[in-house]
């Protein structure tokens, strides 16, 4: 991999997340060296996917490449390589671009879409776990009005102006409320030859309410404004298959639809060699104890989506949320200098910083410790953290910009098929 070994202890990270890229900032000013392996060479800003999936911003605006974030750093060396396997008893990692000798080991990387085993689900569905996918998704959407165009099957019609999302989370909620805003104010204007009325969108539930870690309220207040927005909310469903045409589930509704969206859930992202089954535990993480370090290794840490961190509060493990994730890699950051010092480490404590989505223009729900509240002023709250949190202030001068104009002009100018996504609607 043509990196130096120094007099420094050295410190592999995989995965450059929020998780990797807060903890490798801690360390890279200190007396260490620091290696960032990454299958990506930039860092993804995952709550805006949603946004570039319907055209609102563009990919390179909620994406900041890796090395830029920390080309400062002298002791900092980044690599672009998929990590595929751990060897714990040499202590290196076993990559598509060699193989690296680490004195410690922080696994960071992140997670993946659980499709719950079901092979169909995942070889029809649409995933939007990363940059590609969404804009795969983003191409569909637009092909999928396209292709309505010009058709004169009139169920064909229907199947391709269908849209079904799985999973009431955030990110089927903010992507619900997205398309039911583009049917409104983007397809009359730019399908005017199309009866855009047939454009459904459907979100499907298998609990009784949607946003189901928020408070009540919130949940409720999301399903209002999602059923203002036209959007059809099923709940206490659940989809038992899609063959790329029919939706099954566990109750006699079916759905016609070329574009089924999995947000029902996701699943550690763990790497041969500390995938044993007495390490992994529920969500496909991996165990780790109060200072994120591997359940029987001194060396090796996991943080971020994918390590379980459990305690009283939080019996299954931390939320897998970017905060947690990024208090995490904040905290592995001291507590591996203290154990190079010889010092003993602090152990994790997460501070809740709440929770929040948005619905659409001036709809979003916010809940924090203290305070619930929903509506315009949530709007404007979950628009603030999510530009706070932005890396790099291009990016955030870029989001800024768009959302003022699409405010303005009821418009997400960034609806471009620019590389196609090919699938074949079964007849
Ligand atoms: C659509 C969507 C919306 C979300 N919305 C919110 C939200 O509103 N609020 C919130 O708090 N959280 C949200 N989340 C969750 C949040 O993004 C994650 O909790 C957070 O990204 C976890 O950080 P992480 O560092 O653990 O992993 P990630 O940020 O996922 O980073 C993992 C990194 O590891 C790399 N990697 C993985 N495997 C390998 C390998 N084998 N070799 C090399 N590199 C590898 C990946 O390329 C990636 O860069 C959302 C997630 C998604 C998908």
């Amino acid at each position: 991999m043509n990196i130096p070994r120094t007099s420094y202890p050295r410190i592999v990270i995989i995965g450059g997340g929020f998780a990797g890229i807060s903890l490798a900032k801690k360390l890279s000013k200190q007396e260490v060296q620091v290696v960032l392996l990454d299958k990506h060479n930039y860092h993804t800003f995952q709550p805006l996917l949603y946004q570039v999936s319907t055209g609102g911003l563009e990919p390179d605006s909620i994406a900041y490449p890796i090395r830029k974030i920390l080309k400062d750093f002298p002791n900092f060396h980044f690599r672009l390589a998929h990590v595929n396997e751990i060897d714990t008893v040499s202590s290196k990692v076993i990559t598509d671009i060699g193989e690296l000798k680490f004195d410690y080991l922080v696994i960071a990387s992140g997670s993946k879409t659980n499709y719950f085993g079901n092979e169909q689900i995942k070889a029809n569905s649409m995933a939007m776990k990363t940059i590609p996918q969404s804009l795969n998704l983003r191409s569909l959407i637009l092909e999928n009005f396209e292709e309505a165009l010009l058709t004169s099957d009139l169920n064909e019609r229907n199947c391709l102006m269908n849209f079904v999302i799985v999973g009431g989370g955030p990110t089927g909620v903010e992507l619900a409320g997205a398309l039911a805003e583009i049917k409104k104010g983007i397809l009359p204007k730019d399908y005017p030859d199309l009866d855009t009325r047939l454009a459904q969108i459907n979100i499907i539930q298998s609990s009784d309410c949607i946003l189901k870690g928020m408070s009540d309220q919130a949940s409720q207040k999301a399903e209002d404004f999602l059923e203002k927005l036209g959007v059809n909310v099923w709940k206490n469903v659940r989809v038992t298959n899609y063959d790329g045409k029919t939706v099954t589930t566990n109750t006699d509704l079916t759905f016609e639809t070329a574009t089924l969206i999995w947000a029902a859930g996701v699943m550690g992202a763990t790497i041969k060699g500390l995938d044993g089954a007495e390490l992994i535990t529920r969500g496909n993480r991996i165990l780790v104890n109060e200072f994120n370090q591997v359940k029987g290794f001194d060396n090796i840490f996991a943080a971020g989506d994918i390590a379980c961190l459990v305690n009283e509060e939080f019996p299954n493990g931390l939320p897998m949320m970017a905060h947690p994730a990024i208090q995490q890699g904040e905290q592995l950051g001291d507590n591996m200098l203290r154990l190079i010092e010889q010092k003993p480490m602090k152990p994790f404590e997460y501070k809740d910083k709440g929770a929040m989505a948005t619905i659409g223009r001036n709809k979003a729900v916010v809940d924090l410790k203290r305070f619930k509240f929903q509506g315009v002023f949530a709007w404007y709250v979950w628009m603030f953290v999510h530009l706070f949190f932005l890396i790099g202030f291009r990016n955030r001068m870029v989001v800024f910009i768009n959302w003022v104009y699409n405010y303005i002009r009821f418009d997400r100018e960034a609806r471009l098929i620019i590389r196609p996504f090919k699938k074949k609607l079964k007849k």
